[in-house]
């Protein structure tokens, strides 16, 4: 990863020069930081130990501008956002048309980790459910266990243009409290759906989703793909450009839990989130948005990110169906923003 230390600190002096763009963050920060409604996630104790308070806004554009409010430097695990980037890479793994014989993409209405699979064709609903995950993640290619594992790290890497670590104590956890996965993963086997390395898939799945992110590398993942699938600031590709629509088509139907539908009628931004607190939400051809804070509702996702990218739709008309005049130009915006890079 070289100069990538540089590029994100020339990043990072973008940021904090004024802007009316950052202006607009730190007052959506302001409005929603004392919003104290959810609950952190305490299915294992690691997650438990999240502040409530925590809360960060990252937004990066297609050229490389930088936004951030918050804590956007609190580390975090990725969870169920790791599910749609994976499903990337099993699509350059394999192809379409194997994927998708393993793993339909039809929306469920039902909880992340429901016990079902179609049964017509035996697969799981959708990558972005916790049985499509873990068919996802059976299908990652690699010599070894070792090398399933870093090939999806440096697949993240390319995204976030930093090096990830693995929380440890997380994965264990959720390797040792990880039945109904199992279970799960042993049903499929039942239909042939994923090959007999169980184990070995579940703690890939188990690991990935227990990558440490922070909400400026949300903000980058999510510009990655709204830029077709290149860093903005490293310019390295993460992902072939074939298979970028195909993540962002299930982020959309599929990314927020069973608030999927919902999503989309009221925010229309194709977005991932994750038990962590995270969501990385893609306004293709645009910018890419993080959001962190831990306070989730009951179907998972967390209440401040919903508000957030919900305002930002909405002031900036970033829904993908928005055909009226918003409120405010994000172009005028962004571009009002007078860049002096500090080096
Ligand atoms: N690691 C979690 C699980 O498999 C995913 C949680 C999430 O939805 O973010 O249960």
């Amino acid at each position: 990863m070289a100069d990538t230390g540089n590029l994100q600190s020339l990043a990072h002096s973008i940021t904090a020069v004024a802007s009316p763009f950052r202006s607009y963050l730190n007052e959506l920060y302001d409005k929603y930081h004392p919003l104290n409604q959810g609950a952190v996630a305490d299915y294992i104790p690691e997650l438990a130990l999240a502040k409530p308070e925590w809360f960060g806004i990252c937004a990066v554009t297609v050229g490389g501008q930088s936004f951030e409010v918050g804590d956007c430097d609190q580390l975090f695990t990725i969870q169920s956002i790791s599910k749609a980037f994976v499903y990337g890479l099993a699509l350059e793994d394999h192809g379409r048309a194997y994927v998708n014989s393993k793993v339909s993409v039809e929306p469920t209405g039902e909880a992340f980790n429901s016990i079902a699979l179609d049964e017509n064709t035996n697969r799981p609903y959708n990558p972005m459910v916790n049985a499509g995950a873990i068919a996802t993640a059976d299908m990652i290619k690699g010599k070894s266990s070792t090398d399933r594992l870093k090939r999806i790290l440096d697949m993240f890497q390319r995204y976030t243009g930093r090096e990830l670590d693995i929380n440890v104590p997380v994965f264990l956890s959720e390797k040792a409290t990880g039945n109904r996965n199992r279970a799960m993963a042993y049903l499929m086997l039942n239909f042939g759906m994923v090959s007999e390395r169980i184990e070995e898939t579940l703690d890939l799945y188990f690991q990935q989703c227990s990558i440490l992110v922070n909400a400026r590398d949300l903000g980058m993942m999510a510009a990655t793909l709204a830029n077709g699938g290149v860093n903005p600031i490293t310019k390295e590709r993460a992902i072939d450009e074939h298979y970028v629509q195909d993540v962002i088509s299930v982020m959309l139907t599929c990314g927020m839990y069973d608030y999927s539908g919902e999503w989309t009628y009221r925010v229309g931004i194709p977005a991932k989130s994750g038990v962590g607190g995270g969501i990385t939400a893609v306004v293709p051809g645009k910018m890419g948005i993080g959001t962190f804070s831990p306070l989730l509702d009951a179907k998972g996702n967390s209440v401040r990110g919903i508000k957030v990218c919900e305002d930002l739709s909405k002031d900036f008309g970033l829904h993908l169906f928005n055909v009226a005049k918003a409120e405010r130009n994000l172009e005028d915006w962004i571009e009002s923003n007078n860049v002096t890079v500090d080096w």
